[in-house]
């Protein structure tokens, strides 16, 4: 059956909400999106700290789908390579691809108000700012909001529904009291805390702002991404409790000592460490997986609210918008039936959904733990001078990051290629002969 109506409900304003109001904006649906929080369009999204996103890939074709590219590049820090930090202060950086590939760190505020300013020239898209999604009559196709303002309930009829309100997604709590739903959600040992390293007076970034920055310590990380205003947005990964971690950081002196310890070169590029740390909060991080991600063809649940995983890859968002081209690619496919493409696309992405979770944890391991280890540096090379010469072959890291393949093959080919390595770095002697070792190239063409 189609939707003769061309009418849609979005639940969640928030950066894959707002994009997909445009998708369906430029379809020609009516649409009306709901957000629990206040119109940002109005207030500003800065609210005192710049946080930021790497955008890869995937995050720019949807973008560029959307017409929106020109605007968010604009803003937009390209960060070609990774820079790490050592405890002795010394610096070493790694490409993260070939020359001219970069990710990007995009303001989260900043993507999100364009969006929302992009989705709402269409006259076809409405916005409902401060109101809460409570509960969704699935049998009956009704949403009840509470407008938080007036603290009175509404209830809205829809016959199609699209659930963009995040990892802790109210949709979702609907389908999840339905029979056979399958929910999964897991916590990480560590926590999150963002802080500031702020810009110079003349409003210059205090390091080379053209990379991530990463101090890897083993069980735990910092990592600073750039930001147009000339701050870098850093984040803090360590675990919640322990020897080392959240737990003792009670008081400044406490953080001082740790940051003296851990992460020396930052402590004079942070002026406002310890009002930051105790300002901002602890946060939590969780890989939340469930199936179906829909309901009878009506309902359909899109990025963090089916998928929500750790920030690891710097995928998160990426694969939110990803959930995007490719339900709007497939709407020509199904002229627009969305009874059968909502079950469709479901089951067609949730096995890249899954992908992209262990793809996450899989990147925590390597950032804080082998970025350091010179056999880890020396895969990175073979890798690229494979890539060199033979140019089908691409690192998994490109493959996730510089390329639209599905993730679900992406992880299929990091498993064979975490393989392949250990062979070639069981060869002996491989340390001090690796460019014309011949067999690198043995190896190679036994795997491919
Ligand atoms: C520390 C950290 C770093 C990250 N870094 C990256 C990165 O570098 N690159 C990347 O691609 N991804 C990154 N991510 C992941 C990324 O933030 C998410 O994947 C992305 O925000 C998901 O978008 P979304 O629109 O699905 O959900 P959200 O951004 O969570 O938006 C959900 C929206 O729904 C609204 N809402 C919630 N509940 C209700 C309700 N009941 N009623 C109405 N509205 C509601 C919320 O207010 C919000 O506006 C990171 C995540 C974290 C935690």
């Amino acid at each position: 059956m189609t939707n003769n109506k061309k009418k849609a409900v979005i639940v969640g304003a928030g950066l894959v909400g707002s994009l997909w109001a445009v998708f369906l904006a430029r379809r020609g649906y009516e649409v009306a999106v709901y957000e629990r929080r206040p119109d940002m369009r109005a207030k500003g999204y800065l609210g005192g700290r710049s946080i930021n996103l790497a955008m890869s890939e995937r995050g720019w074709a949807a973008v560029e789908k959307a017409g929106i590219r020109p605007l968010i590049e604009k803003v937009a820090i390209p960060m070609p390579g990774r820079m790490m930090h050592a405890v002795t202060g010394d610096t070493s950086y790694q490409p993260y691809g070939k020359d001219g590939q970069a990710i990007y760190s995009v303001s989260r505020g900043g993507l999100n108000l364009e969006l929302l300013r992009i989705a709402s020239t269409f006259p076809n898209v409405s916005f409902y700012f401060e109101h809460k999604c409570t509960d969704v009559d699935l049998n009956n196709d009704t949403i009840t909001f509470e407008d938080t303002k007036s603290g009175t309930q509404k209830t809205v009829e829809s016959p199609l529904i699209f659930a963009t309100d995040g990892a802790f997604s109210a949709v979702r709590y609907a389908l999840q009291r339905t029979d056979r739903f399958d929910y999964q959600q897991t916590y990480l040992e560590h926590g999150y805390k963002e802080l500031t390293i702020p810009a110079l007076p003349d409003g210059t970034h205090r390091m080379p702002p053209n990379a991530l920055h990463i101090w890897p310590r083993g069980n735990f990380m910092m990592i600073a991404l750039p930001n147009a205003d000339g701050s870098f947005t850093c984040t803090l990964f360590l675990p919640f409790e322990g020897e080392i971690s959240f737990e003792h950081l009670t008081n400044d002196a406490a953080v001082v000592d740790f940051f003296q310890q851990y992460f020396p070169d930052t402590l004079p590029l942070m002026p406002t460490l310890t009002t930051d740390f105790f300002a901002n909060p602890t946060s939590s991080l969780i890989t939340l997986q469930c199936a179906p991600w829909q309901w009878q063809g009506r309902v359909l649940l899109l990025g963090d609210s089916a998928h929500a995983i750790v920030p690891f890859y710097g995928q998160g968002m990426n694969a939110g918008f990803e959930d995007c081209t490719i339900l709007d690619a497939m709407y020509d496919e199904y002229n627009g039936d969305w009874s059968k493409m909502i079950p469709d696309f479901a089951t067609r992405r949730k096995p890249d959904g899954d992908a992209i979770a262990e793809l996450a944890l899989r990147n925590f391991i390597e950032m804080r733990d082998l970025v350091g280890d010179p056999m880890f540096l020396l895969r990175k090379k073979i890798a690229a001078m494979l890539h060199e010469r033979h140019p089908s072959f691409l690192p998994s890291y490109s493959l996730v990051t510089f390329s639209n393949t599905p993730y679900h093959q992406a992880l299929k080919e990091d498993d064979r290629q975490n393989a392949f390595f250990k062979e070639i770095l069981a060869i002996k002697g491989i340390e001090d002969n690796w460019e014309h070792n011949p067999e690198v190239e043995v190896i190679f063409q036994k795997w491919y």
